[in-house]
């Protein structure tokens, strides 16, 4: 029976006879026996497999298993002699599926920078690094179905294209209509790729933030967990032009509780992975960034800080820290100014409330000082900004005022408008991350390293 190499090494029983199927990490050949490691996938340690030379067809495979063949081994499990496992496969029959040509392979055994394995992002997963970064990435999906699935969200599908720009932040991709069907291959090329969506402008989908408001006056308490678009024209190791965003939305629910759920949620995660995938997340903090588990330990067992984005500002205008960009009430804060309070002064995350309302978008609920929004930003130490979330202004008047203060139309937001007409409840939710979530977890430092196809301006496209 095909086992997978995981519960091998965790289960596996000497005498026991098993097949595996994998790729071969490395090879070693002494007088009478060759050693190979194998990999699968599924953990980060490879199998010891102990070739006899008298295997029937021995010589001949022996030459084409060399890194990166792909092979099935059929065996039985012995006590392992050497150090470092406790069980090993004595092969019986070894079929090579594919070979790898140790002159053109590119992952012969020994470190490859991040740089150099971008340049291979098809071949990548096949080490270490790239392993465990996407075993935690399926962890972190899971846990986060599991978290809401557990509290009765319903997970809703928001669309991909979409009509409207969420954010207001104008960083959209316009979706085209192009129907080549009838059009020959040589003059589709001079097609005019400007048409827009059947008459109709539309982008893909920058947050499913608004359709989750829809579903959450009717369900109560939804999430999406999909992929979301933005055109980000710059090269920072925070931004994608697509990436996966998770969004809760919850009827009859203010600030308090939004920042509650969002509390619990990162521990869950955090609590998960590091019961699931401990080894993986050992080998990121030997490797990549040794707070990795003190991190991890330090956002289960303490509770994040929270303060008002006026009392973080006072903060930062207070401090000695030389900052490139300005601190002044009413701006921005930058990704210095958010590490900086989270990782120097608090040392944990910080939920940042209660920013200007000019610097927020237009569906946040207002304060009575009409200055400020009840707007939540969560700050993680290295990261910046992983979650901004708030409540949503439910008042149809306030609503409308918004929308014309921000120069857009309210006939475009006639349906979000009804929301608020018919029925309307206090309502909140938060959008988080999921890349800079498994980068803040992994210690990687560039978000192009925690997803396996990254879009971004200059990446490598396949
Ligand atoms: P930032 O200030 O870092 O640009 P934002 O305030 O524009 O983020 P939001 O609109 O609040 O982002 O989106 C919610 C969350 O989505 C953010 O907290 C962040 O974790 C993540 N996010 C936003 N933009 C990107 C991006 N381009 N690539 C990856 N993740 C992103
Ligand atoms: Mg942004
Ligand atoms: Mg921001
Ligand atoms: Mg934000």
């Amino acid at each position: 029976m095909v086992k997978r190499i995981v519960d091998i090494l965790r289960n596996g029983q000497p005498e026991e006879s098993v097949t595996v199927q994998g790729w071969v990490r490395t090879k070693r050949e002494s007088k009478e026996f060759a050693f190979l490691e194998v990999n699968d996938g599924s953990s980060m340690a490879n199998l010891q497999i102990v070739l006899n030379q008298d295997l029937p067809n021995y010589a001949e495979v022996i030459k084409q298993l060399n890194t990166g063949a792909s092979v099935e081994i059929a065996g039985v499990l012995v006590p392992s002699l050497g150090k470092g496992q406790r069980i090993e496969l004595k092969a019986q029959t070894v079929k090579v599926y594919g070979e790898a040509d140790p002159e053109s392979y590119p992952l012969q055994k020994k470190r490859h920078s991040f740089e150099f394995l971008r340049t291979i992002g098809h071949l990548r997963s096949r080490t270490n690094s790239f392993g465990a970064v996407f075993r935690i990435r399926n962890a972190c999906s899971y846990a986060i179905h599991q978290f809401f699935q557990e509290r009765g969200f319903l997970w809703i599908h928001t669309p991909i294209i979409s009509a409207s720009d969420c954010e207001g932040a104008g960083e959209m991709f316009t979706v085209t209509s192009l129907n080549l069907r009838n059009v020959p291959r040589t003059e589709a090329q001079e097609v005019d790729y400007s048409q827009d969506f059947f008459g109709r402008p539309a982008y893909l989908t920058v947050s499913g933030q608004l359709e989750a408001e829809v579903m959450a006056m009717a369900f109560s308490n939804v999430y999406t967990f999909g992929p979301t678009f933005r055109a980000e024209n710059s090269n920072t190791s925070r931004h994608l032009a697509e990436f996966w965003m998770v969004e809760p939305e919850m009827a009859f629910c203010d600030l308090e509780g939004d920042m509650d759920l969002a509390e619990a949620f990162l521990k869950h995660i955090f609590k998960y992975v590091m019961e699931t995938c401990h080894e993986d997340m050992e080998f990121f903090n030997q490797r990549i960034d040794n707070s990795v588990l003190a991190t991890a330990e330090n956002i289960i067992n303490n509770q994040f800080e929270r303060l008002t984005y006026t009392d973080a500002i006072a903060l930062l205008e207070k401090t000695d820290q030389t900052f490139e960009y300005p601190v002044k009430w009413g701006l921005d804060l930058q990704s210095e100014h958010e590490r900086y309070l989270a990782e120097e002064v608090f040392k944990k995350p910080v939920i940042l409330t209660d920013y200007p309302t000019e610097i927020k978008a237009f569906y946040m609920r207002l304060n009575d000082d009409e200055k400020t929004v009840r707007a939540m930003d969560i700050l993680a130490p290295k990261i910046g900004e992983i979650i901004g979330g708030s409540q949503r202004e439910e008042r149809l008047e306030v609503l409308q005022r918004r929308i014309e203060a921000q120069g857009l139309n309210p006939a475009d937001y006639w349906w979000y408008l009804d929301l608020r007409r018919y029925g309307t409840v206090p309502h909140a939710g938060f959008g988080l991350g999921f890349e800079r979530l498994v980068q803040f977890m992994t210690g990687m430092g560039n978000i192009r390293d925690v997803i396996p196809f990254p879009r971004a301006p200059l990446t490598v496209d396949f």
